[in-house]
């Protein structure tokens, strides 16, 4: 498909969320430029160069991917005030004002900072903000995390609309809700609204026979209560059947790969007619059997830079290898990987929208990292590098209700990008070849 139709809006989607977080931006935007001086959540890095407000900055002479599906900027220049991009074009149509920094980048290609439609963050509000700190480090700017999320998590991206962020921005699911009855999923989507979620989510899988499935008029239910408070739904799926129920329901987001077959015409038009994404996590797949035996990307220097020696050790025991290769499990989903790949092909060559997602957080999945090895996968399977780069960028921003906040590096968004050794869109690659992460005009890498 072309790239000019990629970025899909929803029109049937949660305009009024999308709205919402809109307004937000504006408004603690303008709440931030008031307090500066004053503490702002947790230290930032000390070795960051982070604007001030009024702060102007020029990054010029890279190459730019602006996220929105147009071609490579040659000799860009990125003119960012206050931690918000103010334009993005050729040097010759870009004014660098005399009282902006300018930050010399020629030779250098940036793109906007990976979204992660996908993520897990969880725990008390250090452990969060530590797993924030990991994603941004590896250049994944933005993570929506669909579920286990608490009120920890929610203070924290209310805090996150300042300048001189940090950490990656997160949006939240709160707790995966699991009615029994239409009446329990009135309550929890209630309890959801009430604690301030950007998602509900929800699971449709009888987990190989370990579990009942939830009842269509219960998930139906949820989405109506959902939509309602204009409340997007991301929806955990299995099995082909199930995602076109979702759908028909009015689900915004099919959160996993349809693993039971391949998926046929009638999905492909429900998707495209009603614009829903689909967000693939191949990466979810090979964290159920990748550790059979010891990885390779155990001696991989760039993973090794944050990813926890104790689980690593853990995780090459042979008592832990045995156990992985033993499971019933993991032989099923290592056989349900090429299905997922050919179903996301299939999908995305019919102009579904695919948003990269990882399901990175739950154990052995590791958070910043493993979104690297997806864009890898993706392009493996058959997707373009500059596919799988917008589905990381402007796209998943897209489906995720964030676009023109973050994603893309339009005027207004927030200036979260990448600075990069290499050409990403030649070798998907050379996302790892980050010269520098920058977040909302602030550098943490
Ligand atoms: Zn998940």
């Amino acid at each position: 498909m072309s790239t000019s139709t990629i970025l899909h809006a929803r029109p049937h989607g949660p305009s009024g969320h999308r709205a919402g977080i809109g307004a937000l931006v504006l408004v603690l935007t303008v709440a931030a430029a008031c307090q500066v001086g004053e503490a702002e959540g947790p230290p930032t890095n000390s070795s960051a160069v982070g604007p001030e407000t009024g702060e102007l900055q020029a990054f010029t002479g890279a190459r730019i991917f602006d996220g929105t599906g147009s071609p490579w900027i040659e000799d860009g220049v990125l003119l960012v005030e206050d931690g918000i991009v103010r334009a993005t074009g050729p040097a010759q149509e870009v004014d660098v004002p005399p009282e902006a920094q300018v930050i010399d980048l020629e030779g250098r290609w940036l793109i906007p900072g990976l979204v992660n439609a996908h993520g897990h963050s969880g725990g008390d509000r250090e452990a969060v903000l530590q797993q924030l700190e990991t994603y941004g480090h590896y250049g994944v700017t933005t993570v929506v995390s669909l579920g286990g999320d608490t009120d920890d998590g929610v203070q924290v991206r209310d805090e996150q609309w300042s300048p001189g962020l940090d950490r990656a921005r997160l949006f939240v699911a709160g707790p995966v809700i699991n009615p029994g009855s239409p009446e329990e999923a009135r309550e929890d989507v209630a309890a959801l609204a009430a604690m301030d979620v950007d998602w509900v989510k929800f699971r449709v899988d009888d987990f190989l026979g370990q579990a009942e499935k939830m009842a269509p008029e219960v998930y139906e239910t949820i989405i109506h209560e959902a939509r309602e408070r204009n409340l997007p739904v991301a929806v955990h799926i299995y099995q082909l059947e199930d995602a076109k129920g979702v759908v028909e329901a009015g689900a915004d987001v099919v959160a996993h790969s349809v693993r039971d077959g391949p998926v046929d015409q009638e999905l492909i038009d429900l998707l495209v007619d009603r614009e829903v994404c689909y967000t693939p996590t191949l990466m979810r797949e090979v964290s159920t059997f990748v550790y059979a035996e010891r990885p390779e990307f155990f001696d991989d220097p760039f993973f090794l830079e944050r990813a926890d020696p104790e689980v690593i050790a853990d995780l090459e025991d042979p008592e832990t290898q045995a156990e992985y290769r033993e499971s019933s499990g993991a032989q099923f989903w290592r056989e349900a990987l090429p299905v997922a790949e050919e179903n996301m092909v299939r999908l995305h060559d019919a102009g579904v929208p695919v948003a990269m997602g990882t399901d990175t957080g739950p154990y052995g999945r590791f958070q910043g990292y493993f979104e690297h090895l997806e864009l890898e996968r993706m392009v493996n399977a058959g997707m373009t590098p500059v596919d799988v780069l917008l589905s990381t960028t402007g796209q998943a921003a897209a489906c995720m209700g964030l676009g023109g906040i973050v994603g893309t590096l339009e005027p207004g968004a927030w200036a979260d990008f990448l600075v990069l050794d290499g050409d990403p869109t030649q070798d998907i690659l050379n996302t790892r070849e980050l010269h520098g992460v920058w977040i909302a005009g602030n550098q943490v890498r």
